[in-house]
This record gives C-alpha cells, sequence and structure tokens, in this order.
C-alpha cells in the first residue's frame, strides 16, 4: 500500500486514482473546483465514463479514496503526487502550461517530507525540468523528484485501459525514482518502460500524432475513393488485415475531434517549430483534418442545395461514443455552420445532451433518434453510437420531411440505404 496523492478530478485524475485506490493504495484527490469536490464526496462524477462513478463509490466507502480542495490535506501524508490537470492549446497552438505550474506551486507550498511528483497530463518535452524548478523555489529542505508518466487512456474505455495498458512508460532522470513508480504498477502485468525524461514525454505526443496522422490518412484515401469509385470501408478492410498495417484507426469520416488529438498534434508541431524544424506532415495531417470537419456541410449542399429554412437533425454530439465529452467535437462545427446556413438544427446524443446544451443553446435537443428524424430533412450521422447502427431505417424514412443521410461515420451500408429509398452520402464510398 502507498500513500498517493492525485492532482486533477478529471477524465485522467480520477480515472488514475480511483484505479488506484482499487489496487490497495491510500489515494486523496486535490481539484480546485469546489463543485466537483463536492458532488465527488455524494460519489457523483461530473462526465460520463462507463463504470467510474461505480469503482469511485465502492472504493470512497471502504476508506481508501477522498476527495478534498485543500492541497494542506491531501500533500504532506503522500509519497507520491501524480498531477493529472489539463493543459489546454494555447495561444499559438503549444500547450497552455498555466494549470501544470499553478498546480506545481501549491504542491511545493504543502510539503512536509521528500516525494515523487509523478506528471501524466501531456506537457512538451522538458517539463519535467520546469516542474522540479518550480518546486526547488519553495524548497530546499526536501528531496523532490519528478518523473514522466504519460498515460494513454481512451475515453470511454478509461478504466480498462488504466488497468489493462499495452504499456506503462515511465522517464525520470533517476533511475531509483523511476523504479519506485513502476512499482505502483507491477500488478498490473503490463510491459514497463523506463526511459529518459524527455523520451517519455515525447513517447505521448509521437503516439497521439500518429494516431491522428493515421486518420487523415484514411480520410485522404476517402477523397481519392470518392472520385475513383472506389470504397474506402473495404480499403481500410484490405489494408488493416495487413500485419505491418494493422486495422485500427483507419475509420474514415469527418476528422478527430476531442481533448487530445486536435491540442497534441498542434502543440508538438509548435515545440518542432521553437526548435528551427518545420513539421510538413504534421501541418498535412491538420490541414487534412480541418477540412474533413466541414464536408458534412458540403455533402448536405449537394443534396439539398440551399440550407435556409430545412431541417437538419444530427446523430451524435459528443466527439466520439461512450462519452459525454464535447471538447473539439466536430458536432459543434457542424451545427454552427448549418445555423450561420439558416438551418434549423436539431440533435440528439444518448450522454452528452446536457453538456451540449451550455456550448449550442440555438439546437433543438431530442428525446432519442426517432425525434430528431421526425420532419427532418436530412439527417448527419455525428457520432458512431452503437444504438445508431439498430435503428430501424424504414422508420426513420417515414418520420423524416425529405429522405436524406450524411453518414459522417459510415455506419451504414450505402446500397442498403438506397435500397430503402434514401438518398445516401457516405465518407470514402459513393
Ligand atoms: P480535465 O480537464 O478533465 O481535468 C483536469 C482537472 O484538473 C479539472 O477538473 C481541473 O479543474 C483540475 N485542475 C486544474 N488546475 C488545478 C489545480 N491547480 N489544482 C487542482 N486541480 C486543478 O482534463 P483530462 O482530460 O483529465 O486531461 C488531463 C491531462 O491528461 C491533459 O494534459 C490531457 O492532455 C492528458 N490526457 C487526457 C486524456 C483524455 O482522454 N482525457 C488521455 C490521456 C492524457
Amino acid at each position: 500500500m502507498s500513500r498517493i496523492a492525485v492532482v486533477g478530478a478529471g477524465y485522467v485524475g480520477l480515472t488514475t486514482a480511483a484505479s488506484l485506490a482499487d489496487l490497495g493504495n491510500d489515494v486523496r484527490v486535490v481539484e480546485i473546483d469546489t463543485a466537483k469536490v463536492r458532488s465527488l464526496q455524494r460519489y457523483r462524477v461530473h462526465f460520463y465514463e462507463p463504470g467510474l462513478q461505480e469503482l469511485i463509490e465502492r472504493n470512497a466507502r471502504a476508506g481508501r479514496l477522498r476527495f478534498t480542495t485543500s492541497y494542506a490535506e491531501a500533500i504532506p501524508d503522500a509519497e507520491f503526487v501524480f498531477l493529472a490537470v489539463n493543459t489546454p492549446e494555447g495561444e499559438n497552438g503549444e500547450a497552455d502550461l498555466s494549470y501544470v505550474r499553478a498546480a506545481t506551486c501549491s504542491i511545493a507550498q504543502s510539503l512536509s517530507g521528500p516525494l515523487i511528483v509523478i506528471n501524466k497530463s501531456t506537457v512538451p518535452i522538458g517539463t519535467g525540468d520546469i516542474v522540479s524548478e518550480v518546486i526547488r523555489s519553495f524548497n530546499s529542505q526536501f528531496e523532490v523528484d519528478v518523473v514522466s508518466n504519460p498515460e494513454f487512456l481512451r475515453e470511454g474505455s478509461a478504466l480498462k485501459d488504466f488497468m489493462q495498458p499495452d504499456r506503462v512508460v515511465i522517464g525520470a532522470h533517476k533511475r531509483e525514482a523511476a523504479e519506485r513508480v513502476a512499482k505502483l504498477y507491477e500488478t498490473l502485468g503490463a510491459p514497463i518502460l523506463i526511459y529518459n525524461l524527455y523520451t517519455a514525454e515525447m513517447v505521448k505526443y509521437a503516439s497521439n500524432a500518429f494516431l491522428a496522422a493515421r486518420i487523415s490518412f484514411i480520410n485522404e484515401m476517402a477523397r481519392i475513393c470518392e472520385r475513383v469509385d472506389a470504397d474506402v470501408k473495404l480499403v481500410a478492410e484490405g489494408m488493416g488485415l495487413d500485419r505491418r498495417i494493422g486495422p485500427h484507426f483507419l475509420g474514415a469520416g469527418i476528422g478527430y475531434g476531442g481533448s487530445c488529438f486536435p491540442k497534441d498534434v498542434k502543440a508538438l508541431a509548435a515545440i518542432a517549430e521553437q526548435y528551427e524544424y518545420h513539421p510538413e506532415l504534421l501541418h498535412a495531417v491538420m490541414d487534412i483534418n480541418r477540412d474533413q470537419r466541414t464536408l458534412a456541410v458540403d455533402k448536405l449542399r449537394e443534396c439539398l442545395g440551399s440550407l435556409r429554412g430545412q431541417v437538419i437533425g444530427l446523430l451524435g454530439l459528443a466527439f466520439k461514443p461512450d462519452t459525454d465529452d464535447m471538447r473539439e467535437a466536430a458536432s459543434v462545427e457542424i451545427a454552427r455552420a448549418l445555423l450561420k446556413k439558416g438551418a434549423t438544427v436539431r440533435a440528439y446524443d444518448p450522454a452528452a445532451i446536457d453538456k451540449a446544451k451550455a456550448i449550442m443553446p440555438d439546437v433543438e435537443y431530442r428525446r432519442n433518434a426517432h425525434g430528431v428524424a421526425r420532419g427532418a430533412d436530412a439527417i448527419v450521422v455525428v457520432t458512431e453510437w452503437n444504438e445508431f447502427k439498430q435503428l430501424d431505417m424504414v422508420k426513420v424514412k417515414r418520420l423524416m420531411r425529405r429522405p436524406v443521410i450524411v453518414d459522417g461515420r459510415n455506419l451504414y451500408d450505402p446500397v442498403e440505404m438506397r435500397r430503402l429509398g434514401f438518398v445516401y452520402r457516405g465518407i470514402g464510398r459513393n
């Protein structure tokens, strides 16, 4: 059993805290947002992540997991502190480290003994040294080691990803500190890779940039497929069975979004430029993604002409299924473009409606997919939730005013859709 503090009660912080508590550690979470802490103290999680609320309740009731707004309560007893605060996009695309700096100052001011600070936030290469310097500027009494331990979890399967990771990456200047952190993960049975600090920090950006590049690659193939009458879904299947390529992240669609890929690719490009290297490929990845995100609106205009006065339904709002995360969700860009063109926008999402309402008050929200279809001139599939795969499309068509579907995630079979009488447009398949 180790005594652990986790700073930041977001997707990464809460997953880390609940999982480490479940492995038998004593964990305290410190979060600046009082409302989040109050709700967590009543075992309520402020976002949707399958299984997380139950895991938190079980471990909090067992006394292994506590929540506070006070660093003075969380830090002094801890042997390890995980930093899991947000690192959003800064003004020029670089990562904004102000939350990391503020949290580090607060940790340093509450120190009462030696400590290992473990950075889980995605941060530019060298940030571990900045964290060390900030701590040293407040404290010269206790030995504090800073270790990088990037997180690779995916929202929607965060607990499984944490408990059964493909690998755990740990980076430190001192091998002994890295090995102590490695012990926290020993029971998971995953490969543990110990690198130097900068390499570990770089692994995270390189991984996200590579995954984003795969998505932009297949989206570029989709553009070509449409022109040569090939089906990109089958092309991806044919490519993906090649073991050198693999099947993942080859779904053509309306581009990547979410809280990580967009900002991380930009931040990595900004890091490269800072070192006077122009990252051609990263810029191409971002350009392709930008164009892909407005493709659904272009396709609607192809089918409907002017969008003024048309009723457009959106199936899905979250940036991907199994989450209510709306950060950089394609739905926001699409809805804004449609509203600007004078359309009425109706939307449904199984989890993200409450969050979407705060961002897009001008969209009309419906309780299910049929509500979206009723009276619509077209439907755009924005998020590939499972429940949309099983829709009764005969009923959907009956409810719509005009049977137009722009399938931004290639959920449906074009031949079947046309047989049912839809005007159907997928991505990269005619
Ligand atoms: P988040 O926005 O969900 O959570 C961050 C939390 O930190 C917020 O609740 C915020 O209030 C809190 N916070 C900010 N400053 C604080 C401070 N000084 N003291 C205490 N709490 C503070 O963010 P997230 O999605 O969990 O991401 C955290 C980091 O992990 C980011 O760097 C992100 O890039 C990275 N990451 C995220 C994911 C993901 O899927 N969300 C996956 C891997 C890595």
